[in-house]
């Protein structure tokens, strides 16, 4: 049947009401331009809506994981731990919606579905799956990288008669594991902090390990008030501070390679990180990431203190990884992750030996044994980066932004892509991201994308639009950078390895988000180098 609405107008639609949705709409209302958000959860917040598995918290100390655009808002948040948790996350992300009366531009509960460009009339019109239809001259992909939770396509899990839970879509009013026999597949970030918790409650847990990741206690505890104070004291000097560095976190780095001080020294600088936790401990040296020497150096130390933790050597010796460099997959940070392979009710199970065949009624199949479970929790992972950006049916020029990534994503900057005009990527692939402390990413995309549409306006432009040469080279270039560095020899999701027939490329940017700044800053001085812009109205008049 033809088509009888007529959409809904705005300057700007944005798809996703995390924290890169929320500030991308506080900042176009700003402008005074006209913005809708839709959120396919029941609230904001994005991560922090959706995973709330038992022990979920940021690895970003809490007084660096927060906006940083508004000096009252930070002056005014009190965080109660040194790495907040979930809820409390959530709490703060409701908080900054209520602030600055977000909610009333942001429609819950409805996914976009389509998004097409209409090249004459630059603009792109929207669809949902509640049926709405918007039309908008910029789309703003706010839509979060790692928010396509997966669960690996295991045989019989439909058959399975107990209840199977994802970390990345937990329900909201949370799981009793009382008494309950439990399994957890993965032992990613996720699983690393959710295995510690459920352990205390489940009769039994058994962890499905296919490779081990290394991970480093955060030493959490209640946020001490002079703590807190000395942030807020000097907020705008270490938040411009943390802009220019390479991963956006103040951590202390320590600017000399790990080779060039005696064992000794260095066993004394992990010793001192390791007993200050956290993510700081890949700062102890600047060549951890680098060379596979120093890498090696800090790798050790780690799988020694897994040794030392985990009473049982076998067990040890599964949860020690030895197959990629430290930090090329995601660092972890846990509370008690190995020492809780020392409790009775805790069993390991390497299913790289032996790998799952099947989920059964009963539980399990792993080889010989069928582990009989009550309950089985994916910490499976996300098809990261792309995934989000792919489940909607992304068009320009009849080209689908899918046909655009057949062999992986191309963007320039991570902020737009050649051939898909007028839309904004949050995060994307070929900006630092998810290498970073992400808050710090997100806003400088979001203020990248509103200094970039208020140029348009000022200038009498309408279009923006990335050339090929730029994409082509900023591609090249990522990938230059990240072949310099041991990121690449790990089978991560970085590289897109985790989902089956996903072109294997090495997904965000790596030269730093201080430099990564520093290039989108001089790019748009020189009024945006490597982008086309146009004005309607310029068209007509050649045509
Ligand atoms: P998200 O928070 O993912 O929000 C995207 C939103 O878009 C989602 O709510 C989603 O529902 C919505 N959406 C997607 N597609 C559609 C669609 N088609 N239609 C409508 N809505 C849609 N980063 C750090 O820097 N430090 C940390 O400690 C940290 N911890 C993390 C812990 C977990 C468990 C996870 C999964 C990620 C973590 N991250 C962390 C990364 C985290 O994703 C970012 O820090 C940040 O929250 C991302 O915000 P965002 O708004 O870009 O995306
Ligand atoms: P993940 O890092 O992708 O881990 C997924 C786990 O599932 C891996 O151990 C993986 O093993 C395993 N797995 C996948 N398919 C499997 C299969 N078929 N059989 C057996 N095991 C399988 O996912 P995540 O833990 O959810 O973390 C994703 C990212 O979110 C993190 O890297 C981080 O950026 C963010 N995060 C951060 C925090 C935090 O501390 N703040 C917490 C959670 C998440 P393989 O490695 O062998 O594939």
């Amino acid at each position: 049947m033809a088509e009888t609405k007529s959409p809904a107008a705005f300057d700007v639609v944005i798809v996703g009401a995390g924290f890169a949705g929320m500030y991308m709409l506080h900042r176009l209302r700003g402008l005074g331009m006209s913005a809708c958000v839709f959120e396919a959860g029941s609230g904001v917040g994005g991560t922090w809506y959706w995973n709330r598995y038992p022990g979920a918290r940021c690895d970003v100390e809490s007084m660096q994981y927060s906006y940083s655009f508004s000096p009252e808002l930070q002056q005014e948040w009190r965080w109660s731990e040194l790495f907040a948790s979930q809820p409390e996350i959530l709490r703060y992300a409701n908080h900054v919606a209520d602030r600055f009366d977000l909610s009333r531009d942001i429609q819950l509960n409805t996914r976009v579905t389509d998004a097409k460009f209409d090249r004459t009339m630059r603009r792109w019109t929207v669809r949902t799956d509640r049926g709405d239809l918007v039309s908008a001259r910029y789309c703003v992909m706010a839509t979060g990288c790692l928010s396509t939770a997966r669960v690996p396509d295991f045989p019989g899990i439909a058959q399975f008669a107990g209840k199977t839970y994802h970390t990345g879509h937990w329900p909201h009013d949370g799981v009793d594991f009382t008494g309950l026999r439990v399994g957890v597949i993965g032992t990613g970030s996720s699983a690393i902090q959710a295995v510690p918790v459920i352990a205390e409650q489940a009769a039994h847990l058994f962890v499905f390990q296919r490779t081990p990741n290394f991970s480093i206690p955060s030493r959490n505890g209640p946020m001490p008030d002079e703590y807190a104070q000395s942030w807020k004291h000097d907020y705008p000097a270490l938040r411009e501070k943390a802009r220019h560095l390479r991963t956006g976190v103040l951590n202390n780095p320590n600017d000399i390679s790990a080779l060039e001080v005696s064992e000794q020294e260095r066993r004394r600088i992990y010793d001192e990180r390791w007993a200050a936790g956290g993510t700081n401990f890949m700062a102890a040296f600047n060549d951890l990431i680098v060379d596979q020497r120093a890498n090696d150096t800090a790798a050790d130390f780690v799988r020694d203190m897994i040794r030392e933790t985990v009473r049982d050597q076998s067990v040890a010796e599964l949860l020690a990884p030895k197959n990629h460099p430290i930090g090329t997959k995601r660092i972890c940070v846990d509370t008690d992750y190995y020492a809780t392979f020392n409790r009775p009710n805790v069993t390991l199970i390497d299913v790289r030996r032996t790998p799952i065949s099947q989920i059964t009624a009963a539980g399990i199949r792993a080889g010989d044994v069928e582990y009989k479970l009550d309950a089985i929790v994916f910490a499976t992972g996300f098809d990261a980066m792309t995934g989000a950006l792919l489940n909607i049916d992304i068009r320009s020029d009849g080209t689908t932004l899918q046909q655009k990534w057949d062999a992986g994503p191309r963007t320039y900057l991570g902020l737009m892509t050649a051939g898909f005009p007028n839309m904004f990527m949050i995060t994307g692939p070929g900006s630092p991201s998810v290498l970073s402390n992400m808050m710090v990413s997100i806003e400088q995309h979001v203020d990248w994308i509103a200094d970039c549409v208020a140029y348009l306006r000022a200038h009498g432009e309408d279009c923006i639009e990335a050339t090929q040469d730029a994409e082509d080279a900023w591609v090249l270039h990522g990938n230059e950078v990240a072949h310099q560095t041991l990121y690449p020899l790990a089978n991560s999701w970085y590289m897109g390895v985790n989902i089956p027939g996903k072109p294997q490329v090495f997904m965000p940017y790596i030269g730093g988000v201080g430099t990564y700044r520093d290039i989108c800053d001089e790019i748009a001085a020189e009024g945006y180098r490597g982008f086309a812009l146009s004005a309607r109205a310029q068209t007509l008049a050649a045509e």
